[in-house]
């Protein structure tokens, strides 16, 4: 792959001053404008205020139940019985066998233990991922809504975000919409699937579009598919590298967090080519180095003996989006259809509430006690400002008292 041999100067220069606050004795020209104008992550925003506000959080996502207890008696056991000192920095090799052999079984792939990165979560893979490939100038295709931390991480690395705006409620990929943006600097293609926020599993044919687009215009593609267990309804999952000639082309993410339903762990994952997979390495290893070995060892047991608790893991937050849907309907929502990941949509303006979603985000929160994620936050430009996302990994008791008071907000926002 040529771009792989272009090396380049990173230049804060090129990148737009903007206006955010000044800071008391530093120089403007010392302060990186891209983190200087961005503010906390929504996420964090929103668990703030719900704690500040005593809300219901359903904003942040995070389950509240779910988690095997033999994983975290291995994690207790790790801590007391294994080494407490710096892992290897590709992963404790235990595990990044396992996390082979767990795709080798689950997808039929081949991997082997050496083309795994374990990385702090799929947040460091992602910038990992980024930092390895992405040089000043390239284009980056992301398909928004997308998570929060690509757009800037593609900018910190001289990269420029170029988005596709998926919309509502079909959230489909279209073969002119992703050929239209293809230009000679796009460099990388950043796919999320399942995808956070909407919920959506992207079909067989969207992902043959993208594999197609990679290949004819050898593209790397980073595959975010940090939700592949958590599905619904029956539905089965298709690693992007299992494509024909996509395996030599894809950087694979995962998250023990999001298997495990364990997000505090940040033990997380990239899997590629051996080209790839070095290069990824070489920029984890100036990141974290390494993460909590204990927990890669319980995890490691995990993603070893864990299989059986994948499918009852599926129907218990199919059961939690069932009572959280039935009771946001009787309320009298309009929720979108979600059958991946632990997210729903509702639709704001289907339901009877004229303002935004940012006024109802911030409004909701503090006047009803119920924290949701604006959806707008999530795209570039383009974005639809009628949809909240709602976090349905959560106990009946945490789901009632939510929707009571998404009820709540309703009321005071359709007078
Ligand atoms: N990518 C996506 C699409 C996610 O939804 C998340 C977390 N919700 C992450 C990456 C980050 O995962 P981690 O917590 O393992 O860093
Ligand atoms: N990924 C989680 C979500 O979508 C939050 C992760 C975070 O807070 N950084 O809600």
């Amino acid at each position: 792959m040529p771009w792989l041999m272009a090396a380049t100067v990173f230049s804060p220069r090129q990148f737009r001053l903007g206006d955010g606050p000044a800071i008391a004795g530093v120089e403007e020209a010392s302060l990186n404008p891209i983190y200087k104008n961005i503010g906390e992550s929504i996420f964090a925003r929103m668990s703030g205020l719900a704690v500040k506000h005593d809300a219901v959080n359903l904003g942040q996502g995070f389950p509240d139940f779910g988690w095997p207890d033999a994983i975290l008696d291995a994690a207790a056991q790790a801590v007391k019985e294994k080494s407490n000192q710096y892992a290897p920095a590709p992963g404790l090799p235990e595990l990044r066998q396992a996390v082979a052999d767990h795709y080798n079984r689950h997808f039929g792939q081949t991997l082997e233990a050496s083309l795994i990165c374990v990385t702090s979560g799929a947040t460091e893979a992602l910038a990992s991922c980024i930092l390895a490939t992405v040089t000043l100038g390239d284009e980056v295709i992301i398909f928004t809504p997308a998570y929060d931390s690509y757009a800037p991480m593609i900018r910190r690395a001289g990269g420029i975000p170029v988005e596709i705006a998926l919309q509502p409620s079909q959230w489909r990929i279209e073969r002119e919409a992703l050929s239209a943006v293809i230009t000679p600097k796009t460099r990388a293609i950043l796919f999320n699937n399942p995808q956070n926020p909407t919920g959506r599993l992207f079909d067989r044919q969207e992902l043959q579009v993208v594999a197609d687009a990679a290949i004819e215009h050898d593209l790397v593609v980073i595959a975010d598919e940090v939700w592949e267990h958590v599905l619904m309804d029956g539905q089965r999952f298709t690693p992007l590298a299992t494509l024909p000639g996509m395996a030599e082309r894809t950087l694979k993410i995962g998250s023990a967090g999001k298997i495990f339903s364990l997000t505090g762990w940040k033990i997380g994952w990239i899997a590629g080519a051996p080209e790839l997979a070095a290069l990824v390495t070489k920029a984890h290893q100036f990141l974290t180095f390494s993460s909590a070995p204990n927990l890669q060892w319980a995890v490691a047991f995990g993603m070893a003996e864990g299989d059986a608790w994948i499918e009852p893991m599926q129907h218990r937050f199919a059961r939690a989006r069932d009572r959280m849907i039935a009771a946001l309907r009787a309320a009298g929502f309009f929720t979108l259809p979600a059958a991946s990941t632990y997210f729903l949509c509702v639709d704001l303006k289907a339901s009877g509430i004229a303002i935004g979603d940012l006024s109802f985000a911030s409004q909701a929160v503090e006047k009803a006690g119920i924290a949701v994620v604006p959806l707008s936050v999530f795209y570039e430009c383009n974005a639809p400002s009628h949809l909240v996302r709602l976090c349905f990994g959560k106990r009946d008791e945490t789901i009632d008292a939510g929707v009571a008071a998404m009820a709540k907000a309703r009321d005071l926002f359709t007078r």
